[in-house]
């Protein structure tokens, strides 16, 4: 299943490149490498993990080996969520073909600064060579039949990795290789808000969910429960969270708040965006709840971050 050529031009016209033969890949300059290229701020990632973990905005590669595929219909989404097909149709490309396009593509994407007097002269030389993989652009990666393959040659070329995830497929988590950070995404501490928000394909979707949640503690590398908090849906109930962080052990959760950007400003409101605020109340019931810390937060990006002691 490819996208169709008004998809294709659409997601052009927005700053996607399509890499690899088949079209099933694509990258996506983020907004944070910009700002960072002019030293107008790093993204929270790079704050919260840079020391630890060398990532750098500006030299970060954000795409996706499953553009059209996602199992999910979560009403936050900035995606056009009416395009994508919940299973994987078609041909596969080979991890190298999807990194050496994408690299490609973010070269020439970001080859205006290099004649813009205000654009940092050394960033724009290092960002020739990515050092970070973002595999979060659009689509559900683990839908990618490859993307343990993919995993593994991020490592060979020396770039860490973050996986985000929808949960939704515990049998792949099961043998997944072990990115630098593996995400999982919480949007809900109870069956009946989790279908009303994600929509989910699958009918045992809160089954599948909680079931990657156990796995995640099987894995050695950094583990990261994102929540992504609307105000009106789910920013709410700290305990039933707790329960499913106990689950999953992960090394930091992130309380995030929903943006009211792309295509989700169809489907929501601006009041759905929580304020930093009222994400912290959030984050320090959490604390008290799970025994976690509070070790950093980003009020522009509206997250907090919170550590296992
Ligand atoms: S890590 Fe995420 S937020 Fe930071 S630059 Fe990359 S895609 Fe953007």
């Amino acid at each position: 299943m490819a996208v169709s050529a008004e998809g294709l031009s659409e997601l052009e016209r927005a700053g996607y490149r399509f890499v690899g033969e088949h079209r099933h890949s694509a990258v996506k300059v983020c907004h944070w490498t910009r700002k960072s290229l002019l030293n107008r701020g790093v993204c929270y990632k790079e704050q919260f993990y840079g020391r630890d973990l060398g990532v750098q905005s500006h030299r970060c590669l954000q795409l996706t080996p499953s553009l059209p595929f996602c199992d999910h219909r979560c009403v936050y989404c900035w995606r056009n969520i009416e395009v994508t097909s919940p299973r994987w149709v078609g041909e596969v490309d080979e991890p190298t073909e999807i990194l050496d396009g994408a690299v490609q593509a973010q070269r020439q994407l970001l080859s205006g600064f290099k004649g813009n007097p205000d654009a940092d002269k050394q960033k724009w030389q290092e960002a020739q060579e990515p050092k970070h993989c973002a595999i979060s652009l659009a689509g559900e990666p683990t839908l990618y039949p490859k993307i343990n393959e993919f995993i593994e040659e991020c490592g060979r070329r020396r770039m860490t990795s973050f996986l985000v995830t929808n949960g939704q497929h515990p049998e792949v988590l099961e043998h997944l290789v072990d990115p630098t950070q593996l995400y999982i995404s919480v949007v809900a501490s109870d069956p009946e808000t989790y279908k009303a928000i994600c929509q989910p394909i699958a009918p045992d979707g809160w089954e599948r969910l909680n079931r990657s949640l156990e796995l995640m503690s099987s894995f050695k590398c950094r583990k990261v429960i994102r929540l992504t908090l609307v105000k009106g849906l789910n920013l709410k109930d700290a305990p039933g969270y707790a329960k499913l962080i106990e689950k999953a052990a992960p090394d930091f959760v992130e309380a995030k708040s929903y943006m009211w950007v792309g295509y989700s400003r169809k489907r929501l409101s601006m009041g759905n965006m929580p304020l930093h605020r009222e994400i912290k109340e959030l984050a320090e019931e959490l604390a008290r709840e799970t025994g976690y810390s509070i070790v950093d937060e980003s009020e522009s990006s509206r997250v907090v971050l919170l550590k296992k002691k």
